[in-house]
């Protein structure tokens, strides 16, 4: 039996894509809740994806002493140097959605050319062992901000974010297809081959000893 993995993220929307993309690996993911973690908050106030990723990976595998993971995730425009970055959730104020998020980055960008639209998402995937053992995979998925909220599906930026060599936002693909080739999926097959990796050294020690 494959032993389960706790994600320590608190967004359902994150933690249903992290679920579909690791069930091809064989991985058992549950969330925290699903793992009967008490619900604390862990305060991301690291400066790049990393630092938040691992604090929120430490937090939750201290609490529940088994191996977690955590995503740490965010959209990076060029024409803003990189912003809104880490603080991507919370770009228009604390406690803000992803309405005013959208509506405030389609400002920022406003009369822009398309070619100046270029942007990229950016997801940081930690994995923390019980033992303090750590590895670290990092995916991103290159596109523009189109001008209008288009689509349905997904969460967050996904109406304005146009993946190259697509016609389509991340929210008028289905899940299956943003799962395919989102920055989370592109950091967690990264993960996969550090396992696999992990495996192979393991063996190679165990056989020497
Ligand atoms: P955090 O990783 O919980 O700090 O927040 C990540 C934020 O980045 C989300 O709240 C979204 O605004 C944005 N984000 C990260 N990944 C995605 C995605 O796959 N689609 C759309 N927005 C995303």
């Amino acid at each position: 039996m494959t032993k389960r993995i706790i994600a320590a993220s608190a967004n359902a929307h994150k933690i249903k894509e992290i679920k579909a993309i690791t069930k091809k690996f064989g991985m058992d993911v549950v969330s925290r809740d699903e793992a009967g973690v008490p619900p604390f908050e862990i305060v991301e106030d690291g400066q790049t994806f990393e630092e938040n990723s691992y604090k929120k990976a430490f937090a939750i595998m201290q609490a529940s002493g088994e191996t977690t993971i955590a995503d740490d995730s965010g959209l990076m425009v060029d024409y803003l140097g990189g912003a809104p970055g880490v603080y991507s959730a919370r770009f228009a104020g604390d406690h803000c959605d992803d309405e005013r998020n959208n509506q405030k980055l389609l400002g920022m960008l406003e009369g822009l050319a398309d070619s100046e639209r270029t942007a990229k998402f950016v997801s940081v995937i930690t994995m923390i062992f019980p033992d303090g053992q750590t590895l670290v995979a990092r995916g991103e998925c290159p596109g523009r901000i189109i001008e209008m909220p288009t689509g349905e599906n997904g969460f967050g930026y996904d109406p304005l974010f146009v993946p190259d060599g697509c016609d389509k936002t991340f929210a008028q693909l289905s899940e299956e297809e943003k799962n395919a080739i989102s920055h989370r999926a592109r950091a967690l097959q990264k993960l996969e081959e550090l396992l696999a990796e992990r495996e192979r050294l393991l063996q190679e020690r165990n056989r020497r000893l």
